[in-house]
């Protein structure tokens, strides 16, 4: 089996695939102005739809709901089958970094725990063109939560990530950028734990079983169970942080 296909089972069942929560989703909408039935959001990395659902359900806008995974885009059709607003949220199957849409078209761009799949400041790069001007943004992204920290966490997340930094710092990348910032805010513990690491949690026991003489798979579900660990250890340390803003002119 494919290291993402096995990936994309992991996680496919789970209410999300990163940390987050709906009342962050809503949290974060609250900063963004009203939306019409003529805007459109374009919700890149949405993986099974957590927050795709909760932009259908509290604002009136279309929503391009966009991820290169075609089960997660399937389960998220399930997810909003029986929703009165699914007329409203069309599925695309794309590399984010290589969006294919109209330039200048997006009103909205929303992407919770994805952009760092490409980079915050690539994928910034690469998606303001299709914004309009004056659109908006909001995203989160894994930050630093103070200026110091253990070497073991610090070393664990340059490896993995190597553009984690501190909030001030992404606000530095977002504003260079030609972003305005609105707001930000750091996600509680729970977003972690609730609909993420737990059930994660859980289905990494079940897998140990499921593929006991699969000893590629049993070394990445050891991989996953070190980061849970960490979290647990260093959480005081990082979280992920929702960023809105507002794209006001030209990058530097
Ligand atoms: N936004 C969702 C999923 C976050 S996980 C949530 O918060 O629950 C990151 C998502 O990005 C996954 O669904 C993964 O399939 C998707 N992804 C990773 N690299 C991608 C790429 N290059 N293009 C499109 N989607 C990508």
């Amino acid at each position: 089996m494919e290291y993402i296909d096995f990936l994309a089972e992991l996680h496919l069942d789970a209410v999300r695939q990163g940390p987050g929560s709906s009342e962050c989703t809503l949290r974060a909408l609250t900063h963004v102005p009203e939306l019409t039935a003529d805007s459109l959001i374009v919700d890149i990395g949405c993986g099974t739809g957590a927050s795709t659902d909760v932009l259908a359900s509290n604002t009136h806008a279309n929503i391009l709901a966009i991820d290169f995974l075609p089960n997660f885009l399937e389960k998220l059709k399930t997810r909003i089958s029986d929703t009165e607003y699914n007329h409203r949220i069309v599925t695309s199957v794309q590399d984010m970094a290589n969006l294919e849409l109209p330039k200048a078209s997006i009103d909205l761009i929303w992407s919770e725990g994805a952009i760092y799949n490409i980079g915050f400041e690539n994928g910034l790069r690469k998606w303001k063109p299709f914004m309009k001007k004056n659109a908006h943004i909001a995203l989160s992204e894994i930050v630093w939560l103070s200026d110091d920290r253990p070497k073991e966490i610090n070393d664990y997340w340059k490896s993995n990530y190597s553009e984690i930094s501190t909030v001030d710092e992404k606000i530095r990348v977002l504003e260079r950028l030609g972003f305005e910032l609105l707001d930000y805010f750091t996600l509680p513990e729970h977003c972690w734990w609730d609909n993420y690491y737990r059930p994660l949690q859980n289905r990494i026991k079940e897998y140990k079983n499921k593929y006991v003489d699969k000893p590629e798979i049993l070394e990445f579900l050891s991989l996953e169970e070190i980061e849970i660990e960490l979290y647990q250890k260093y959480k005081s340390y990082y979280s992920y942080a929702f960023f809105i803003a507002r794209n006001h002119s030209n990058s530097k």
